[in-house]
């Protein structure tokens, strides 16, 4: 559908690009991408007049109140598109709204650039770290929260130069890399020398989400290691146990209690690196440090006893960081957030799918996580 519409005449045009008063010299049509009137598809064609700007002496467009200066579509769309995809998928805001998906980027990239213009970070004194596996491929996208879990940044790559790169971010919207006293982070050393580096009053936190994560993810390799080892001995060996073994001890349901007595018997194995993780995530019900350093010293030497390689290879990464996982004691202020922002991120992405680009992504997280100021 297409909607022609005319400007006033009588209006006073300013000159965009100097605010001086303009006279007009003549009209030209342009069309523009608007929300979806009764169903279809619809652009308006506005007759926007062309001005003499006396003092720059230039010949700009006027600007016109519907549409977003320097776009191709209505501040209607922007808003409609908006609203969706707060809630909705690129594609649902795309459908939504009759127009193509690299619309509904354009008008997300724009609203992001336009929010971070205003962005202020000369109070963040606490970041939150993680990174996330693009869409598309094998690369790594790190996001990076405030300590009102507010996501001030995402740049591509999980490296000491990410770090770096979202340090120059700070800086260069008012924050300061000295202000900077915790950083929780995952177990990547490179994030750690990052951090060194570039915020040097910043102490490292290893959240326990991470934590929790590098060990089950362990703990994943036994189950796979030893329940092939059996089939190929022909053995019975316990079948989808994947999440049985996940899922912390205290919260596991009826059938997974059951086949966790399966897999007390048929794999032995597996029924300890069980047993080792659930010791791992006690250390942090110790009431301090002192407590949690000699538990996770115990915690160690079972595993060293039990001869599961992939169990003793974590112990061995996290004993490396036994300092950056303890501080957690002195300063208790990751539990939940990290894993909370990560749940954030993976929704985003999901709700992102399918895009080529690492930048529309990351628009999409600043979008939703990163209290940015849009105006409509
Ligand atoms: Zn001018």
């Amino acid at each position: 559908m297409r909607i022609f519409i005319s400007m006033r005449s009588g209006l006073r045009h300013l000159c965009p690009h100097c605010n001086a008063l303009s006279s007009i010299k003549g009209y030209s049509s342009h069309c523009y991408k608007t929300s979806s009137f009764s169903g279809m598809r619809s652009e308006v064609c506005i007759r926007v007049p062309q001005l003499f700007c006396p003092h720059c002496r230039r010949y700009p467009t006027a600007r016109c109140p519907l549409v977003v200066f320097n776009h191709t579509y209505t501040k209607l769309l922007k808003l409609d598109t908006l609203s969706l995809l707060s809630e909705e998928t690129v594609s649902a805001a795309s459908s939504g709204c009759g127009i193509g998906k690299d619309t509904v980027f354009d008008i997300l990239d724009n609203a992001v650039e336009e929010g971070l213009e205003n962005q202020d970070l000369s109070k963040v004194h606490t970041l939150f770290i993680d990174e996330i596996q693009s869409t598309h491929g094998h690369n790594y996208i790190t996001m990076v929260a405030d300590q009102d879990h507010r996501m001030i940044a995402g740049v591509e790559g999980h490296d000491i130069g990410s770090v770096r790169k979202v340090c120059e971010w700070l800086e260069s919207k008012g924050g300061d890399p000295k202000n900077i006293t915790y950083v929780s982070a995952d177990m990547s050393v490179a994030y750690k020398s990052g951090v060194s580096e570039c915020f040097p009053k910043a102490k490292i936190i290893i959240d326990h989400f991470h934590l929790t994560k590098s060990v089950n993810e362990a703990l994943d390799y036994v189950r796979k290691r030893t329940n092939r080892e059996l089939r190929k001995k022909e053995l019975e060996y316990p079948k989808n146990v994947k999440y049985t073994v996940l899922h912390r001890e205290a919260n596991q349901s009826d059938v997974h209690k059951e086949r966790m007595e399966q897999i007390r018997m048929l794999n032995p194995d597996l029924a300890l690196a069980f047993d080792l993780k659930e010791e791992f995530c006690r250390i942090f019900d110790r009431p301090d440090k002192k407590a949690a350093r000699s538990a996770f010293f115990s915690w160690y030497n079972h595993v060293r006893g039990s001869h599961i390689p992939e169990m003793i290879d974590v112990s061995r990464r996290l004993m490396k960081r036994l300092n950056d996982i303890l501080r957690w004691f002195s300063h208790r202020i990751s539990n939940g957030v990290a894993e909370g922002l990560n749940n954030s991120y993976k929704k985003i992405k999901s709700a992102a799918y399918g895009y080529r680009k690492v930048e529309n992504l990351i628009d999409m997280c600043l979008f939703r996580k990163g209290q940015l100021k849009v105006s409509i």
